[in-house]
């Protein structure tokens, strides 16, 4: 059935850069990958099958219940004038200032996905560093956070835990949440970057802003287009009765009207994509990548 998905999905040719509702079968294949990757929190082992677990705190239940996963056409550059802070005097508001939260995927008992010897809670903190340390060697106007600078998690509950990595970046007033993850399939052979990006109202412009730029960067690197995505959740719903987000942590970003985004670099799993990420310099790249996709969007000035 996987296969039939994956050939459907060439068929379809559904990397067409638009924006479409995706079939039911493909709304399958979606849910297959995200809990068998990291945003269902899935350790993938080599030469073993994964099984579905709910420890995201996602929506527990994939198949028929998970609906309108969608692609987004990309949009350009938000002006700053919304985001600026100063206004002390006449050259303030040049001057953009942006707090950047990023929230390295999983920690502690949650380890995300694993495969050979590399284990997706420990990549996504080096990234984090990376971007950070880059972004303010060769940026201003920025300042750059994280939700957890150790490998812990915030709290042994999963759900918990990514509902207080939103409020941690609420915490420090966020404009922006970025949370790092690497993907992972059952059969190893998909490959690609993928951007999630909230479809709400009050971030959606924001949210799928930053995800374009920062996709943009990294496809630039030669990782394939797996397009800036949203998700909705058929279990979680506004006091209005509307839908709300499927991933929680863009779910709870956007409750705090923090445009929220999940970063899928690659595949861990997977031969093409290990050539993108299996040295420290190559986890740099990518994390260069995220930070120029991050400075380009803000338009921020360089030092
Ligand atoms: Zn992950």
């Amino acid at each position: 059935m996987r296969k039939s998905i994956v050939q459907y999905m060439i068929s379809h040719n559904i990397n067409k850069r638009r924006v479409h509702k995706i079939p039911g079968l493909l709304l399958i294949l979606a849910m297959i990958l995200c809990l068998a990757g990291c945003s269902g929190s899935k350790d993938t082992t080599p030469k073993t099958m994964p099984a579905p677990d709910t420890d995201a705190g996602y929506p527990a239940t994939p198949g028929p219940t998970i609906q309108d996963t969608t692609t987004v056409a990309p949009t350009a550059p938000l002006s700053t004038d919304a985001e600026i802070t100063g206004t002390d005097g006449p050259t303030a508001t040049d001057i953009p200032h942006y707090i950047v939260v990023l929230d390295p995927g999983h920690g502690g008992n949650f380890i995300g996905a694993w495969y050979d010897d590399r284990i997706e809670k420990n990549l996504t903190l080096t990234m984090a560093n990376y971007i950070k340390e880059y972004l303010l060697e060769n940026y201003n106007g920025i300042e750059v956070y994280f939700t957890r600078d150790t490998d812990v998690a915030l709290n042994g509950d999963i759900k918990i835990d990514l509902e207080q990595r939103a409020e941690v970046a609420k915490g420090y007033n966020a404009d922006y949440f970025v949370s790092l993850h690497f993907n992972a399939s059952e059969a190893h052979e998909l490959h690609g970057a993928t951007v999630y990006a909230s479809f709400r109202d009050n971030v959606a412009e924001k949210s799928q802003g930053i995800a374009a730029s920062i996709l943009e960067q990294l496809v630039a690197l030669g990782l394939k287009d797996n397009l800036v995505k949203t998700r909705k959740s058929q279990d979680y719903y506004a006091e209005d009765g509307s839908r709300l987000d499927y991933y929680a942590v863009i779910r709870h970003s956007a409750a705090r009207d923090i445009p929220g985004v999940i970063v899928e670099h690659c595949f861990m799993d997977n031969e093409i994509d290990k050539q993108f990420m299996n040295t420290d310099e190559k986890l740099k790249t990518l994390a260069i990548a995220d930070a120029e996709g991050i400075a380009k969007y803000l338009e921020l000035p360089h030092k």
